[in-house]
């Protein structure tokens, strides 16, 4: 069943409830449809042992419990889910009761980690309406509209509403192994349609990275927005000034790990969202012809490592979307007269302090995204030692990909990508050869800089510069 299902999905029109195979549909009450376990393909061998461990002892201690998300979403759409969100109304501090293995995390929005090894399933009580906390604090709403608190408890109806997408409220219900879709999730589902529930702008107000979510699904499932749904984003989009840099961290990781990177930067731009996001990075896109081919190659390399399964770092792509900002302060800099290596020191740190204001980059990404940019003005640089030394780096091989992406994006020309190239696949004598055609070409000498006249224009958009 299941995997006629996931063709189904791939020939759009025809409709799910055929496959439900239910001859008068789902059932409908007060706007719950249940459907029933016949009728969805979605089973228990699906999840994962600790997902079914809480969801049965959430039972078997008389509490509800619900599997809720992304990962009922997935499976109905043929995809294997990647987490595993529970719905109860067991509270924070029951759960904790139930669940040794436990944490309770999060202040504006508290929620139980229950761990099992490396997985952790995150249990969430149910929300009820945010104004409903009589007195209690337990829920805080700025004046315009912002939810800074969202901890009143609720039923699994009012849980539902308060939801982001139609698909993303489906609940499969361990009592009965049912669906239960309180927002017609599963039309939208069939029709592939990202829809907020209630009204969009209210939602979007009370919690602006609702606009980031609409972006990442609709790119990560391939799911066009509702028109109510994505006509206020390009109004609202200043409203993620307002949330926390760390909050935003965490949420740009997901819209760029996620095996979707270049459509969604695409998106995000056409809907005036990633000025937000990385302001300079916006900025320099309209001034340097090579930033948007930089920018772009590197999400499109991160999307082609994880469809490969290999490694990706944020810090490259950090340093992709960055280092247009930092040329361009960086040429400033020289203008002013300040020789190179200072200069690239100076650039960097003004463009990541300007970055911080809105995104925080965790210092074990920053460090090695400078290694990668402070490298680019040693790459150049081979007489003698020095290209062994380099070659040794720790981050020689993510700033040798950069330097390729550089060249590729037309913002150097290419040549000395390619001499790294042969470097690294040569033997010994070959090396030798090679650092010998470096000797030979002046361009590639180290030593004092000449002091002649250079165009403004190459130096700004060279600024490693290839005279070393
Ligand atoms: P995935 O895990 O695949 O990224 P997901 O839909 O499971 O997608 P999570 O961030 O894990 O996303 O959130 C779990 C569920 O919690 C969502 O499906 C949604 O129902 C709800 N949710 C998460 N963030 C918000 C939000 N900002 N506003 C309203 N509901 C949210
Ligand atoms: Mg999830």
């Amino acid at each position: 069943m299941f995997k006629g299902f996931t063709r189904f999905l791939q020939r759009p029109g025809e409709r799910l409830k055929s496959l439900f195979g239910s001859q008068d549909g789902p059932a409908v009450s007060h706007g719950l449809q249940i459907i029933p376990r016949d009728q969805h393909p979605v089973s228990r061998r699906q999840f994962s042992e600790p997902a079914l461990k809480v969801l049965y002892r959430l039972h078997n201690a008389g509490f509800e419990a619900y599997l809720v998300g992304g990962c009922i979403r997935d499976s109905l759409l043929g995809q294997t889910p990647k987490d595993f969100d529970v719905a109860t109304d067991a509270t924070p501090e029951q759960l904790r009761d139930l669940f040794r293995n436990s944490r309770i995390i999060g202040r504006r929005f508290r929620i139980v980690h229950v761990r099992f090894g490396r997985e952790v399933i995150e249990v969430t009580t149910f929300r009820g309406r945010p104004g409903d906390d009589h007195g209690t604090q337990q829920s805080q709403q700025s004046e315009d509209g912002l939810l800074l608190r969202d901890n009143v408890w609720g039923n699994v109806e009012e849980d539902a509403l308060r939801r982001d997408f139609t698909v993303n409220a489906l609940y499969y219900n361990i009592a009965d192994f049912s669906i239960h879709d309180w927002a017609d999730g599963i039309r939208d589902i069939e029709s592939r349609t990202l829809r907020l529930i209630g009204d969009p702008e209210t939602r979007y107000r009370e919690d602006p990275v609702r606009m980031l979510r609409a972006i990442r699904f609709a790119a990560k499932l391939d799911f066009a927005i509702a028109e109510a749904t994505e006509a206020p984003i390009r109004e609202l989009a200043p409203l993620l000034l307002q949330i926390p840099p760390a909050r935003l961290f965490d949420e740009v990781l997901k819209l760029m790990l996620a095996g979707q990177a270049l459509a969604t930067f695409r998106l995000l731009r056409e809907y005036g969202l990633f000025a937000m996001l990385f302001p300079e990075a916006d900025e320099s896109i309209a001034e340097l012809p090579w930033a948007e081919p930089l920018i772009e190659r590197a999400l499109a390399n991160t999307d082609a490592r994880i469809q490969e399964g290999r490694p990706v770092t944020p810090a490259f792509l950090f340093a992709a979307l960055l280092w247009p900002g930092v040329t361009q302060r960086m040429a400033r800099l020289a203008d002013d007269g300040m020789p190179p290596i200072p200069a690239l020191q100076a650039a960097s740190q003004q463009a990541v302090s300007r970055q911080l204001q809105h995104i925080s980059i965790p210092k074990r990404f920053s460090l090695p995204m400078r290694d990668i940019w402070d490298l680019q003005q040693r790459l150049p640089k081979r007489r003698g030692k020095r290209a062994f030394q380099t070659r040794e780096h720790p981050r020689f091989r993510a700033a040798y990909d950069f330097l390729l992406l550089r060249e590729e994006a037309g913002e150097l020309d290419p040549g000395l990508g390619a001499w790294w190239t042969a470097f690294q696949e040569a033997d010994e004598h070959e090396q030798r050869r090679l650092l010998g055609k470096v000797d030979a070409d002046p361009a590639g000498t180290p030593g004092p800089r000449k002091r002649r006249p250079r165009k403004r224009r190459r130096r700004a958009s060279s600024p490693s510069g290839q005279d070393g």
